[in-house]
């Protein structure tokens, strides 16, 4: 008898936050691999916010109705007819939410679980180290003695910008949800401040813990709390457009209403797309595995148990803040 893989499909595009009513548990054979492919077992599941993107109506790509969800996950090859991929390697790859999976290597990384251990790669050496390297010293073209803020400071990208802005020099102050998460950003992270935007009043905080103003904005969150930075810019500021977390599961994302304010600032605000630098990640992740090795860079993990089955529970986990650092499902 054949062995079953269990799958997370989308069933329904949802209003707001994604319910389990949302998503479908579907079991079919483990897949075999034909000629030029090989099949591995999914062990980590990453957990994207940007997840909730892509099953949105207004998506450029969305996840179709009835399609198995898209996800990035660490695995290992069970059957191979890949002369690149053998059984027993890890690997990287979007195989989506399911146990098993089939594939011809397109967009399949090889890992080393000698050079780090494996949720690592999902971490501060897979796209969310990446995207915190990318972003900050690219995209915020970070320079000396700049003061830096980050929003969702204590989640995935936001923890490792932070402290990558630290290693660069910079005065870095973080914002969060919740005084375990800010004690920890503070405390063992290193941030010269946290502000508690669930507490404070961020732009009153902002002024007392940026006097000079915000040379780069590392925002992953947007709504409020970019609003409040807008409003306290240094000239020349960099707003690095990460992602907008508090705007996926709105209706109608909402921009903000001071925008105006980059231009008395001559400030700028710029998108990007980690993938666009993927010619550069070896050069990315051989520094931040360094900075792992000297222990100045701490790749905090947030490991869910339950299989592709709790799912439906996990993601909505990122939008009510319960993670901190790389919220990751292990598949048994
Ligand atoms: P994460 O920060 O680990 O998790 C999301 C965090 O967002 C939560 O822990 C929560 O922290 C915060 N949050 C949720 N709702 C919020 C709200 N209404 N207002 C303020 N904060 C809220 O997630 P991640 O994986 O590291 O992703 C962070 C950002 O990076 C996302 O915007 C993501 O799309 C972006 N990203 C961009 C790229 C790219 O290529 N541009 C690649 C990867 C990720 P609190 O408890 O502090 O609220």
């Amino acid at each position: 008898m054949s062995r079953a893989n269990h799958q997370i499909r989308l069933a329904a595009r949802p209003a707001g936050l994604p319910a389990r009513s949302n998503w479908e548990l579907t079991t079919e054979p483990v897949p075999e691999p034909g000629p030029g492919e090989f099949v591995v077992a999914v062990s980590l599941l990453s957990i994207d916010p940007a997840m909730r993107r892509w099953i949105a109506a207004d998506y450029r790509e969305p996840v179709a109705i009835g399609a198995v969800m898209e996800a990035g996950a660490i695995a290992s090859v069970t059957a191979s007819q890949h002369p690149d991929f053998a059984v027993g390697d890890h690997v990287y790859g979007g195989f989506g939410v399911q146990e098993f999976a089939r594939s011809d290597g397109t967009g399949v990384t090889k890992l080393d679980p000698l050079l780090a251990p494996l949720p690592a790669y999902l971490g501060a050496l897979g796209t969310t180290g990446l995207t915190a390297y990318f972003g900050l010293l690219d995209v915020g073209r970070l320079r000396e003695n700049d003061t830096v803020v980050v929003s969702g400071a204590a989640g995935a990208v936001g923890s490792v910008a932070g402290q990558i802005a630290k290693i660069k020099g910079s005065r870095v102050v973080g914002i969060a949800g919740g005084t375990q998460k800010c004690r920890w950003i503070s405390e063992e992270l290193g941030f010269d401040a946290a502000i508690d935007y669930k507490s404070e009043d961020v732009a009153r905080a902002l002024r007392e813990h940026a006097p000079g103003g915000v040379d780069v904005f590392f925002d992953n969150v947007g709504g409020e709390i970019l609003e409040a930075v807008l409003g306290h810019l240094a000239r020349g500021a960099r707003i690095v457009l990460s992602g907008g977390v508090s705007q996926y599961a709105a209706q109608q994302a909402r921009g903000p209403a001071n925008y105006l304010a980059l231009i008395g600032a001559r400030a700028s605000i710029t998108e990007f797309l980690t993938p666009d630098y993927a010619d550069r990640y070896a050069e990315a992740r051989a520094e931040l595995a360094g900075w792992m090795r000297e222990g100045r860079l701490v790749s905090r993990e947030y490991l869910v148990e339950g299989g592709v089955r709790a799912f439906p529970d996990v993601l909505p986990k990122l939008f009510t803040g319960e993670n901190i650092g790389k919220l990751m499902l292990a598949v048994p």
